[in-house]
Protein backbone atom coordinates (compact mmCIF):
# COMPACT_ATOMS: atom_id res chain seq x y z
CA UNK A 1 0.00 0.00 0.00
CA UNK A 2 1.23 3.41 -0.85
CA UNK A 3 1.07 5.86 1.87
CA UNK A 4 -0.29 8.89 1.19
CA UNK A 5 -0.93 12.78 2.98
CA UNK A 6 -3.09 15.20 1.38
CA UNK A 7 -2.61 19.23 2.59
CA UNK A 8 -5.86 20.68 1.50
CA UNK A 9 -7.96 18.05 1.29
CA UNK A 10 -11.30 20.10 1.00
CA UNK A 11 -10.86 22.23 -2.29
CA UNK A 12 -11.02 21.30 -5.58
CA UNK A 13 -7.85 19.42 -6.28
CA UNK A 14 -7.93 18.00 -2.64
CA UNK A 15 -10.98 16.88 -2.81
CA UNK A 16 -10.89 15.30 -6.08
CA UNK A 17 -7.84 13.76 -4.95
CA UNK A 18 -9.72 11.98 -1.77
CA UNK A 19 -12.84 10.50 -4.73
CA UNK A 20 -9.97 9.13 -6.60
CA UNK A 21 -8.16 7.03 -3.37
CA UNK A 22 -11.85 5.81 -2.49
CA UNK A 23 -11.95 4.27 -5.97
CA UNK A 24 -8.74 2.28 -5.27
CA UNK A 25 -8.80 1.90 -1.56
CA UNK A 26 -6.71 -1.11 -1.13
CA UNK A 27 -4.05 0.73 -3.06
CA UNK A 28 -3.37 3.51 -0.54
CA UNK A 29 -2.67 4.10 3.12
CA UNK A 30 -3.87 7.71 4.09
CA UNK A 31 -2.35 9.26 7.12
CA UNK A 32 -2.72 12.80 6.83
CA UNK A 33 -6.02 14.55 5.69
CA UNK A 34 -5.60 18.80 6.26
CA UNK A 35 -7.91 21.70 5.84
CA UNK A 36 -8.31 25.69 6.70
CA UNK A 37 -11.74 25.41 8.31
CA UNK A 38 -14.07 22.75 6.42
CA UNK A 39 -14.62 20.70 9.27
CA UNK A 40 -17.31 18.97 7.81
CA UNK A 41 -16.03 17.99 4.45
CA UNK A 42 -12.66 16.79 6.34
CA UNK A 43 -14.58 14.42 8.95
CA UNK A 44 -16.34 12.88 5.87
CA UNK A 45 -12.71 12.44 3.38
CA UNK A 46 -11.09 11.62 7.08
CA UNK A 47 -13.84 8.58 7.59
CA UNK A 48 -14.40 7.49 3.82
CA UNK A 49 -10.48 7.15 3.66
CA UNK A 50 -10.09 5.75 7.07
CA UNK A 51 -7.49 9.03 7.51
CA UNK A 52 -4.80 8.51 10.81
CA UNK A 53 -4.95 12.09 11.07
CA UNK A 54 -7.59 15.14 10.35
CA UNK A 55 -5.83 18.74 10.76
CA UNK A 56 -8.36 21.27 11.41
CA UNK A 57 -5.89 24.84 10.30
CA UNK A 58 -8.45 26.93 12.51
CA UNK A 59 -8.33 26.12 15.71
CA UNK A 60 -12.23 26.89 16.29
CA UNK A 61 -12.99 24.13 14.49
CA UNK A 62 -11.54 21.43 16.54
CA UNK A 63 -14.19 20.68 18.85
CA UNK A 64 -16.35 20.50 16.01
CA UNK A 65 -14.29 18.23 14.15
CA UNK A 66 -13.39 15.93 17.16
CA UNK A 67 -17.25 15.65 17.83
CA UNK A 68 -17.74 14.21 13.80
CA UNK A 69 -14.94 11.94 14.42
CA UNK A 70 -15.93 10.78 17.51
CA UNK A 71 -15.47 6.82 17.74
CA UNK A 72 -13.25 6.84 14.33
CA UNK A 73 -9.78 6.31 14.22
CA UNK A 74 -9.05 9.03 12.97
CA UNK A 75 -6.75 11.25 15.60
CA UNK A 76 -7.29 15.07 15.36
CA UNK A 77 -5.44 17.77 15.53
CA UNK A 78 -5.02 21.54 14.90
CA UNK A 79 -3.25 24.26 13.86
CA UNK A 80 -0.29 24.77 11.69
CA UNK A 81 2.33 23.77 14.19
CA UNK A 82 0.35 20.70 14.54
CA UNK A 83 -0.16 20.35 10.30
CA UNK A 84 3.66 20.88 10.45
CA UNK A 85 4.57 18.18 12.63
CA UNK A 86 2.75 15.54 10.48
CA UNK A 87 4.20 16.57 7.14
CA UNK A 88 7.47 15.02 8.45
CA UNK A 89 5.56 11.67 8.37
CA UNK A 90 6.87 9.43 5.69
CA UNK A 91 5.02 9.41 2.49
CA UNK A 92 4.72 7.90 -0.65
CA UNK A 93 2.82 10.50 -2.20
CA UNK A 94 1.93 13.91 -1.04
CA UNK A 95 -0.62 16.13 -2.41
CA UNK A 96 0.15 19.81 -1.79
CA UNK A 97 -3.35 21.34 -2.47
CA UNK A 98 -3.41 24.82 0.13
CA UNK A 99 -3.34 27.73 -2.23
CA UNK A 100 -1.51 30.81 -2.17
CA UNK A 101 1.55 31.12 0.15
CA UNK A 102 -0.60 29.63 3.22
CA UNK A 103 0.74 26.35 1.75
CA UNK A 104 4.46 27.17 1.16
CA UNK A 105 5.41 25.48 4.87
CA UNK A 106 3.82 22.48 4.81
CA UNK A 107 4.84 21.55 0.88
CA UNK A 108 8.15 22.54 2.14
CA UNK A 109 8.71 20.61 5.19
CA UNK A 110 7.14 17.28 3.34
CA UNK A 111 10.38 17.63 1.11
CA UNK A 112 12.50 14.76 2.30
CA UNK A 113 9.72 12.66 4.06
CA UNK A 114 7.39 12.29 0.76
CA UNK A 115 9.09 10.32 -1.94
CA UNK A 116 6.72 12.34 -4.24
CA UNK A 117 5.07 15.18 -3.75
CA UNK A 118 2.22 16.24 -5.58
CA UNK A 119 2.44 20.40 -5.84
CA UNK A 120 -0.76 21.62 -6.89
CA UNK A 121 0.17 24.82 -5.17
CA UNK A 122 1.81 27.11 -7.74
CA UNK A 123 2.12 30.05 -5.50
CA UNK A 124 4.73 27.78 -3.14
CA UNK A 125 7.35 27.52 -6.35
CA UNK A 126 6.51 31.35 -7.33
CA UNK A 127 7.66 32.40 -4.01
CA UNK A 128 10.24 29.71 -3.11
CA UNK A 129 11.04 27.82 -6.42
CA UNK A 130 15.04 28.32 -6.47
CA UNK A 131 15.28 27.21 -2.73
CA UNK A 132 12.34 24.13 -2.83
CA UNK A 133 13.50 22.67 -6.46
CA UNK A 134 17.10 22.98 -4.63
CA UNK A 135 15.92 20.77 -1.48
CA UNK A 136 13.63 18.73 -3.57
CA UNK A 137 17.09 17.78 -5.22
CA UNK A 138 19.07 17.42 -2.60
CA UNK A 139 16.72 15.75 -0.27
CA UNK A 140 15.62 13.70 -3.49
CA UNK A 141 12.05 14.00 -3.22
CA UNK A 142 10.15 14.39 -6.95
CA UNK A 143 8.23 17.03 -7.26
CA UNK A 144 5.17 16.31 -9.43
CA UNK A 145 3.06 19.15 -10.41
CA UNK A 146 -0.77 18.98 -10.25
CA UNK A 147 -1.32 22.02 -12.42
CA UNK A 148 -3.05 21.07 -15.40
CA UNK A 149 -0.42 22.59 -17.76
CA UNK A 150 2.47 21.35 -16.03
CA UNK A 151 1.25 18.15 -15.67
CA UNK A 152 0.73 17.96 -19.38
CA UNK A 153 4.67 19.39 -19.88
CA UNK A 154 6.21 17.03 -17.25
CA UNK A 155 4.52 13.81 -19.13
CA UNK A 156 6.37 15.04 -22.34
CA UNK A 157 9.62 16.24 -20.88
CA UNK A 158 10.45 13.56 -18.95
CA UNK A 159 14.17 13.01 -19.26
CA UNK A 160 14.80 14.98 -21.93
CA UNK A 161 17.63 17.05 -22.09
CA UNK A 162 16.51 20.52 -21.63
CA UNK A 163 19.17 21.32 -24.43
CA UNK A 164 16.99 19.59 -27.19
CA UNK A 165 14.05 22.05 -25.95
CA UNK A 166 13.52 24.73 -28.49
CA UNK A 167 10.52 26.51 -25.99
CA UNK A 168 7.20 25.44 -24.51
CA UNK A 169 3.81 26.48 -24.91
CA UNK A 170 1.50 26.56 -22.14
CA UNK A 171 -2.39 27.28 -22.91
CA UNK A 172 -4.73 29.47 -21.70
CA UNK A 173 -8.46 29.51 -21.82
CA UNK A 174 -8.37 32.84 -21.35
CA UNK A 175 -10.97 32.41 -18.61
CA UNK A 176 -14.40 34.14 -18.80
CA UNK A 177 -13.59 37.76 -20.77
CA UNK A 178 -10.90 36.64 -23.75
CA UNK A 179 -13.58 37.22 -26.31
CA UNK A 180 -15.59 39.33 -24.79
CA UNK A 181 -16.29 43.08 -24.95
CA UNK A 182 -16.23 44.11 -21.18
CA UNK A 183 -15.17 47.17 -19.30
CA UNK A 184 -12.65 46.00 -16.96
CA UNK A 185 -14.04 48.78 -14.38
CA UNK A 186 -17.48 47.39 -14.13
CA UNK A 187 -16.87 43.75 -13.88
CA UNK A 188 -18.85 42.10 -11.26
CA UNK A 189 -17.39 39.07 -8.70
CA UNK A 190 -20.38 37.07 -9.94
CA UNK A 191 -19.05 37.70 -13.57
CA UNK A 192 -15.20 36.85 -12.30
CA UNK A 193 -16.26 33.65 -10.96
CA UNK A 194 -17.55 31.84 -14.00
CA UNK A 195 -14.71 30.07 -15.98
CA UNK A 196 -15.93 28.50 -18.71
CA UNK A 197 -14.25 25.40 -18.72
CA UNK A 198 -13.16 24.56 -15.07
CA UNK A 199 -14.95 23.79 -11.90
CA UNK A 200 -12.04 25.85 -9.19
CA UNK A 201 -11.70 27.77 -6.31
CA UNK A 202 -12.42 31.03 -5.97
CA UNK A 203 -8.83 32.35 -5.91
CA UNK A 204 -7.53 30.24 -8.96
CA UNK A 205 -10.89 31.58 -10.99
CA UNK A 206 -10.68 35.55 -10.33
CA UNK A 207 -6.79 34.54 -11.35
CA UNK A 208 -8.03 32.99 -14.36
CA UNK A 209 -10.04 36.20 -15.32
CA UNK A 210 -7.51 38.43 -14.89
CA UNK A 211 -5.06 36.05 -16.30
CA UNK A 212 -2.71 36.33 -13.19
CA UNK A 213 -3.21 32.26 -13.36
CA UNK A 214 -0.67 32.65 -16.52
CA UNK A 215 1.58 34.64 -15.44
CA UNK A 216 2.06 32.76 -12.34
CA UNK A 217 2.30 29.30 -14.61
CA UNK A 218 4.83 30.93 -16.76
CA UNK A 219 6.76 31.27 -13.60
CA UNK A 220 5.67 28.14 -12.29
CA UNK A 221 7.04 26.53 -15.56
CA UNK A 222 10.20 28.35 -15.96
CA UNK A 223 11.45 26.82 -12.28
CA UNK A 224 9.93 23.10 -12.79
CA UNK A 225 11.83 22.67 -16.25
CA UNK A 226 14.77 25.23 -15.80
CA UNK A 227 13.76 27.53 -18.74
CA UNK A 228 14.30 30.76 -19.07
CA UNK A 229 10.76 32.96 -19.01
CA UNK A 230 11.33 34.11 -22.80
CA UNK A 231 11.17 30.54 -24.04
CA UNK A 232 7.74 29.75 -22.46
CA UNK A 233 4.33 30.98 -24.66
CA UNK A 234 1.47 31.49 -23.40
CA UNK A 235 -1.82 30.69 -26.51
CA UNK A 236 -5.22 31.19 -26.07
CA UNK A 237 -7.25 28.21 -26.34
CA UNK A 238 -10.57 28.02 -25.07
CA UNK A 239 -11.54 24.46 -25.21
CA UNK A 240 -8.84 23.52 -22.88
CA UNK A 241 -8.06 20.30 -24.33
CA UNK A 242 -4.69 20.85 -25.16
CA UNK A 243 -2.77 21.54 -22.06
CA UNK A 244 0.88 21.80 -22.97
CA UNK A 245 3.17 21.72 -26.66
CA UNK A 246 7.03 21.04 -26.38
CA UNK A 247 8.83 22.27 -29.31
CA UNK A 248 12.30 20.52 -30.04
CA UNK A 249 15.11 22.14 -31.71
CA UNK A 250 14.35 19.25 -34.72
CA UNK A 251 11.45 20.24 -35.54
CA UNK A 252 9.46 18.22 -33.59
CA UNK A 253 6.43 19.12 -31.12
CA UNK A 254 4.81 17.28 -28.70
CA UNK A 255 1.25 17.95 -27.64
CA UNK A 256 -0.46 16.47 -24.61
CA UNK A 257 -4.58 16.47 -24.96
CA UNK A 258 -6.86 15.25 -22.77
CA UNK A 259 -10.30 16.22 -21.36
CA UNK A 260 -10.14 18.94 -18.82
CA UNK A 261 -10.56 17.11 -15.66
CA UNK A 262 -8.71 17.67 -12.66
CA UNK A 263 -8.57 13.92 -11.75
CA UNK A 264 -6.59 13.44 -14.74
CA UNK A 265 -3.32 14.93 -13.24
CA UNK A 266 -4.37 14.13 -9.99
CA UNK A 267 -4.48 9.72 -11.26
CA UNK A 268 -1.40 10.16 -12.57
CA UNK A 269 0.63 11.74 -10.19
CA UNK A 270 -0.88 9.27 -7.37
CA UNK A 271 0.45 6.64 -9.45
CA UNK A 272 3.29 7.93 -11.37
CA UNK A 273 5.45 6.71 -12.81
CA UNK A 274 3.16 3.97 -13.77
CA UNK A 275 -0.39 4.15 -15.72
CA UNK A 276 -3.43 2.84 -14.44
CA UNK A 277 -6.86 2.59 -16.20
CA UNK A 278 -9.37 5.39 -15.72
CA UNK A 279 -12.93 5.24 -16.14
CA UNK A 280 -12.48 8.78 -17.75
CA UNK A 281 -12.52 8.44 -21.85
CA UNK A 282 -10.06 9.75 -24.17
CA UNK A 283 -10.79 12.55 -26.59
CA UNK A 284 -12.50 11.74 -29.61
CA UNK A 285 -10.40 13.60 -32.60
CA UNK A 286 -13.36 12.46 -35.06
CA UNK A 287 -16.05 14.59 -32.64
CA UNK A 288 -13.49 17.42 -31.81
CA UNK A 289 -12.97 18.00 -35.72
CA UNK A 290 -10.56 21.06 -35.20
CA UNK A 291 -8.27 22.79 -32.47
CA UNK A 292 -8.38 26.46 -31.65
CA UNK A 293 -5.22 28.72 -30.70
CA UNK A 294 -5.44 32.16 -30.56
CA UNK A 295 -2.72 34.70 -29.76
CA UNK A 296 -2.84 36.62 -26.07
CA UNK A 297 -4.25 40.32 -26.30
CA UNK A 298 -2.00 41.88 -23.25
CA UNK A 299 -3.66 45.01 -23.93
CA UNK A 300 -6.93 43.70 -23.20
CA UNK A 301 -5.34 42.01 -19.92
CA UNK A 302 -2.59 44.01 -18.40
CA UNK A 303 -1.40 41.35 -16.07
CA UNK A 304 0.71 39.72 -19.02
CA UNK A 305 2.56 43.10 -19.34
CA UNK A 306 3.66 42.71 -15.61
CA UNK A 307 6.15 40.42 -17.08
CA UNK A 308 8.22 43.39 -18.18
CA UNK A 309 9.27 44.08 -14.47
CA UNK A 310 10.44 40.72 -13.94
CA UNK A 311 13.69 40.48 -16.48
CA UNK A 312 16.12 41.75 -14.20
CA UNK A 313 18.05 38.65 -12.38
CA UNK A 314 19.27 40.66 -9.46
CA UNK A 315 16.29 41.59 -8.06
CA UNK A 316 14.05 38.50 -9.66
CA UNK A 317 12.82 36.24 -6.78
CA UNK A 318 12.47 38.98 -4.82
CA UNK A 319 9.77 40.49 -7.35
CA UNK A 320 8.13 36.94 -7.89
CA UNK A 321 7.41 36.69 -4.03
CA UNK A 322 5.78 40.44 -4.23
CA UNK A 323 3.69 39.51 -7.23
CA UNK A 324 2.20 36.86 -5.82
CA UNK A 325 1.38 38.30 -1.99
CA UNK A 326 0.04 41.50 -3.81
CA UNK A 327 -1.98 39.38 -6.43
CA UNK A 328 -3.39 37.37 -2.90
CA UNK A 329 -4.13 40.53 -1.40
CA UNK A 330 -5.97 42.09 -4.30
CA UNK A 331 -7.94 38.92 -5.51
CA UNK A 332 -9.15 39.35 -1.50
CA UNK A 333 -9.86 42.94 -1.54
CA UNK A 334 -11.61 42.36 -4.64
CA UNK A 335 -13.91 39.41 -3.68
CA UNK A 336 -14.48 41.45 -0.52
CA UNK A 337 -15.62 44.67 -2.63
CA UNK A 338 -12.92 46.92 -1.37
CA UNK A 339 -11.50 47.06 -4.94
CA UNK A 340 -12.33 47.24 -8.98
CA UNK A 341 -11.60 44.57 -11.05
CA UNK A 342 -9.07 46.49 -12.83
CA UNK A 343 -7.29 47.45 -9.93
CA UNK A 344 -6.06 43.71 -9.37
CA UNK A 345 -3.12 43.94 -11.78
CA UNK A 346 -2.69 47.97 -10.22
CA UNK A 347 -1.82 46.82 -7.01
CA UNK A 348 0.90 44.08 -8.68
CA UNK A 349 2.16 46.33 -10.47
CA UNK A 350 2.79 49.79 -7.64
CA UNK A 351 4.08 46.80 -4.91
CA UNK A 352 6.58 45.22 -7.80
CA UNK A 353 7.69 48.82 -7.92
CA UNK A 354 8.36 49.37 -4.07
CA UNK A 355 9.21 46.06 -2.63
CA UNK A 356 13.36 46.43 -1.55
CA UNK A 357 15.78 44.85 -3.85
CA UNK A 358 17.28 41.98 -2.04
CA UNK A 359 16.63 38.54 -3.25
CA UNK A 360 16.09 35.47 -0.32
CA UNK A 361 18.20 33.57 0.52
CA UNK A 362 16.28 30.85 2.50
CA UNK A 363 12.93 30.06 3.41
CA UNK A 364 12.62 33.02 5.94
CA UNK A 365 13.68 35.81 3.96
CA UNK A 366 10.60 34.68 1.94
CA UNK A 367 7.91 34.71 4.37
CA UNK A 368 10.07 38.45 5.36
CA UNK A 369 9.58 39.31 1.92
CA UNK A 370 6.27 38.59 2.08
CA UNK A 371 5.02 40.42 4.91
CA UNK A 372 6.58 43.48 3.70
CA UNK A 373 4.99 42.94 -0.02
CA UNK A 374 1.45 42.45 1.96
CA UNK A 375 2.25 45.89 3.52
CA UNK A 376 2.83 47.76 0.37
CA UNK A 377 -0.28 46.06 -1.33
CA UNK A 378 -2.26 47.20 1.88
CA UNK A 379 -1.55 50.74 1.82
CA UNK A 380 -1.77 50.90 -1.85
CA UNK A 381 -5.60 49.32 -1.25
CA UNK A 382 -6.04 51.97 0.94
CA UNK A 383 -4.98 54.54 -0.93
CA UNK A 384 -7.42 53.60 -3.77
CA UNK A 385 -10.40 53.12 -1.54
CA UNK A 386 -10.32 56.65 -0.20
MG1 LIG B 1 -3.34 25.56 -14.85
Amino acid sequence: MKKVSIFGATGSIGNNACKIINESSSRYDVLVLSAKNNYKKLAINSKKLNARYAVIKEKKYYKLLKAELDGTNTKCLCGEDELLSVASLKTDYTIASIVGIAGLKSAYNSIGNAKNLALANKEALVCAGKIFMKRAKKLKTNILPLDSEHNALFQIIQNDNINSIKNIVLTASGGPFWNKKIDFNKVSIKAALQHPNWKMGKKITIDSATMINKVLEKIEAAILFSLDLDKIDIVVHPRSIVHGVVNYIDGNSLMLFSKPDMKIPIKYALNWPNRVKSNINNIDLKKIKSLDFFDVNAKKFPSLGLFKYLYDKKIYYNRLIALNASNEIAVDCFLREKIKFKEITKIIKNTLLKINNKNPKNINDVFDIHEEASKLSNIYVNKLST
